[in-house]
């Protein structure tokens, strides 16, 4: 070997190894988070904001070793090969995580159909893995400017509508939805919502009232309110989608 191409080999870095998904927990089957899809749900480590209705809080922290191997995941996909359609990426919030794609494409190799749950935390990253995506559901938290109301978090509007305006241009099938509180929105802010929501030209809306199960916030749990939202607001908010459902309890 000549000493020019040792120079050269000597300077070429090992490929870097790919970085795994950390996975926080596994539900082999679901009927319910992929629409008329029987999937496997695999909740992804990590969530960078704190909404007080959320009924995974135990995987907002990333761990350094995640609790289940993206091997053993692999595995039990293997596994589920022709008993489930599709495999639903949830959390936390997946777009954290820099190994989605990866987890996504080896997925998509074993045939399954793919979902994602998001609330748009990491735009850039949701942009990038739409092309590997069947479905998406996008929680809309509240209006755009109003996001750190729900996520405690400074700012979080602005990715979350820059998520949204990209599953809009994509094509990727979806559905955006929005959990309620009577202590987080009133009657009013749903529907200016809707308003903002309608005029972005989302077709696919889901409202969907609070339930405790989950919850660790104790005056959330304890300020539920019957009749909520009324039926003369859901009708509201039902015409301006050509595709709608409230979803209660
Ligand atoms: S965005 Fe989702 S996972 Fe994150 S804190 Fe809010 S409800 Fe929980």
């Amino acid at each position: 070997m000549p000493p020019d191409a040792q120079t050269t080999q000597a300077k070429v870095s090992p490929c870097p190894q790919p970085r795994r998904l950390k996975v926080g927990g596994i539900t082999p089957f679901s009927a319910t988070d992929y629409p008329g899809q029987l999937a496997t749900v695999i909740f992804v480590q990590g969530c960078p904001w704190r909404c007080r209705y959320c009924h995974n809080p135990q995987l907002q922290e990333r761990t350094p070793h995640s609790p289940i191997s993206w091997a053993d995941t692999l595995a039990l996909l293997q596994r589920r090969r022709g008993l489930v359609d599709a495999v639903v990426f949830s959390g936390g919030e997946p777009t954290m995580d820099p190994g989605l794609a990866g987890a996504m494409r080896e997925a998509r190799a074993l045939g399954f159909k793919i979902g994602l749950h998001s609330g748009g935390t990491h735009p850039a990253r949701l942009e990038a893995v739409l092309p590997l995506i069947d479905w998406v559901g996008f929680d809309v938290k509240a209006l755009f400017a109003d996001y750190a109301r729900i996520t405690q978090i400074a700012g979080s509007g602005e990715p979350a509508l820059k998520g949204l305006q990209a599953i809009l241009a994509s094509g990727v099938d979806y559905e955006c939805r929005t959990t309620l509180h009577p202590a987080l929105l009133t009657e009013d802010e749903i529907l200016q919502l809707a308003h903002s929501l309608a005029e972005l030209n989302v077709k696919r809306y889901a409202l969907q009232v609070f339930r405790e199960q989950g919850c660790n916030d104790q005056a959330l749990n304890a300020s539920t309110l019957p009749g909520y939202p009324d039926n003369v607001t859901v009708a509201r908010i039902a015409g301006m989608f050509p595709e709608f459902v409230l979803r209660r309890g």
